[in-house]
């Protein structure tokens, strides 16, 4: 500039130097403030890796479960990859080896990704941000592969169908067995016994294609049930069925509890047909446990805070008007032969 434009050498020190000096202050202080929100942003729309999350290897650590049931869920937290918001909050249960838990709550409240955490989706699969541990059988979620798992938990998704992957009804339920190596008369005799529990008995050759929806949920069912899992999970098994079908699904899943001494966990939103088969029920809001206990309480919380009301059963909200014009038919009636029983009893005591 000196040499070429002959300018002063003082509009090079007090003009020019200062002014770059500016522009690079200002260029400072800008990009520092739009950075992190820009980052941010971007993450949460998908265009940039969530390069902060990581993997974390637990494989030195010695974990224990705090609880002592056959599932522990220790303030599990967790955030799906691209989600900001979180779909479990600090949720602590603990399930005894023989329970029957209802899961339930408003939908969008995190019932399925709580139960993808009881298979080891969560986080194997689905990653994300997760704290906390769910414990199964004593062993960390995270340092068991979701194949040992699956050697316990048998889990029926909400949509069955795109668990079928074979042709036939005796090749879908042998399937899973040929996977794990059971031998040839092992299948077969399996194949027998998981068909005729869940009522689809003689049909080993009938077309998968040719069957009903509640067949089919059945057989997604017999499939899990044939390696006999210890826990069976089951994410809304009645949204697609009947009436009829739900109640004899229910009284299937309830006769492998009771005989069979499988743990259950079912997610539902229709309490009226599984309640008589459960001992407990936990009511999710927001990812948050909001209440946990036997399931005559847990109804109570329910309708007393007035949480997710709409899923309850009517004969007990018919139960607690009644109660609140006066008339009590003492403890919490679940089908309809008991409320007439109590009612038939109600009279005589009455007319006493
Ligand atoms: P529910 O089964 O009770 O209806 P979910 O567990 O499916 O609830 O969902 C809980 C929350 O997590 C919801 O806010 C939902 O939008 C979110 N969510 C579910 N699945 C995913 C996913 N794969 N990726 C991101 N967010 C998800
Ligand atoms: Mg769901």
């Amino acid at each position: 500039l000196f040499f070429v434009l002959g300018l002063p050498q003082q509009v090079l020190f007090f003009v020019m130097f200062p002014m770059v000096l500016a522009v690079a202050f200002v260029n400072m202080l800008v990009t520092g403030a739009v950075y992190f929100p820009a980052k941010r942003y971007l993450t949460v729309k998908g265009v940039l890796s969530d390069e902060e999350a990581v993997v974390s290897d637990h494989s030195d650590y010695v974990l224990i479960p705090s609880q002592d049931g056959q599932v522990s869920i220790e303030h599990l937290t967790y955030q799906y990859g691209r989600s900001s918001k979180k779909a479990l909050d600090d949720v602590t249960l603990n399930i005894n080896r023989g329970d029957f838990l209802i899961i339930t709550g408003p939908s969008g409240c995190g019932k399925t990704t709580l139960s993808m955490a009881l298979s080891g989706g969560i986080p194997h699969f689905y990653g994300g941000k997760m704290s906390g541990m769910v414990f199964i059988d004593g062993n960390a979620i995270t340092q068991t592969s979701i194949a040992d798992l699956s050697l316990h938990v048998g889990m029926v998704l909400a949509d069955y169908d795109t668990q079928l992957v074979t042709m036939t009804v005796g090749e879908e339920v042998a399937f899973a067995m040929e996977n794990r190596g059971y031998d040839a008369e092992t299948i077969q005799r399996r194949t027998k016994e998981v068909l005729t529990q869940v009522h689809l008995d003689g049909l080993e050759n009938r077309s998968i294609q040719d069957m009903s929806g509640g067949q089919r949920q059945r057989l997604a069912i017999a499939s899990v049930l044939a390696t006999e899992p210890s826990l069976l999970i089951l994410d809304e098994p009645t949204s697609s069925l009947d009436p009829e079908g739900t109640e004899e699904l229910y009284a299937i899943i309830g006769k492998l509890n009771r005989e069979n001494k499988v743990t259950v966990v079912v997610i539902d939103d229709n309490l009226s047909a599984s309640i008589p088969y459960a001992n407990r029920m936990a009511v999710l809001v927001d990812g948050k446990l909001a209440y946990e206990g036997a399931v005559e309480e847990a109804m109570d919380y329910m309708y007393d805070m007035n949480t997710y009301p709409e899923a309850l059963p009517a004969l007990y909200t018919m139960q607690r008007r009644l109660k609140e014009k006066g008339i009590n038919l003492g403890k919490v009636l679940k089908t309809p032969e008991e409320v007439v029983a109590a009612l038939q009893n109600k009279e005589a005591t009455c007319s006493n």
